[in-house]
């Protein structure tokens, strides 16, 4: 295992279309492996791959509460196959935008289908914490942030502030 980097916007592969995973092989196995230590040390929520630089269709995640045990979960290919009409709204942030939090409104609840570790296809319904974050992650598998749904006036905002801070390192 081992502890990766992150993208950090405006880092542009953050924008990639990510490629979606043909088999559950041993690299993929590995790519979970450190895409967790990554997770958990950053601490977050969930990670997909692209944000470590590799843009494949893979998530991870654990929504389990600081007292509870670790539940870890792997989503290969995840797709939403359906919605609510019923909406959300969680404050989101993202280990690629750190230290920004805003309030973003999504479908309460989702059905995802996906590839497990397994190989095999599963589907999942989930609301609450986790039907945000297999949004928010698989959002990141199609190149699309979380500052994409607030308004234009605050994601202008928050790119800016990004985009100096970028500058700042570089020189
Ligand atoms: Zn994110």
């Amino acid at each position: 295992m081992a502890l990766r980097d992150i993208l950090i916007l405006p880092d542009k592969r953050l924008r990639l279309v990510s490629e979606p995973v043909k088999a559950v092989d041993a690299e993929v196995r590995a790519l979970v492996d450190d895409m967790f230590e990554t997770m958990y040390e950053a601490p977050g929520v969930g990670l997909a791959a692209i944000q470590i630089g590799v843009p494949r269709r893979i998530v991870t995640a654990d929504t389990a509460k600081k007292d509870e045990e670790k539940n870890p979960q792997v989503f290969i290919n995840p797709m939403i196959v359906w919605s609510s009409e019923e909406k959300g709204t969680y404050e989101e942030g993202c280990l690629s935008i750190p230290e920004y939090y805003e309030d973003v409104e999504r479908p309460a609840q989702v059905k995802v289908r996906y590839t497990g570790l397994d190989g095999k296809t599963h589907e999942i319904e989930a609301d609450g914490l986790l039907a945000t974050v297999l949004q928010h992650e698989i959002d990141h598998t199609n190149g699309v942030l979380f500052i994409d749904h607030i308004s234009k006036l605050k994601r202008d905002r928050v790119l800016k502030k990004f985009a100096k801070a970028a500058k700042r390192t570089d020189d």
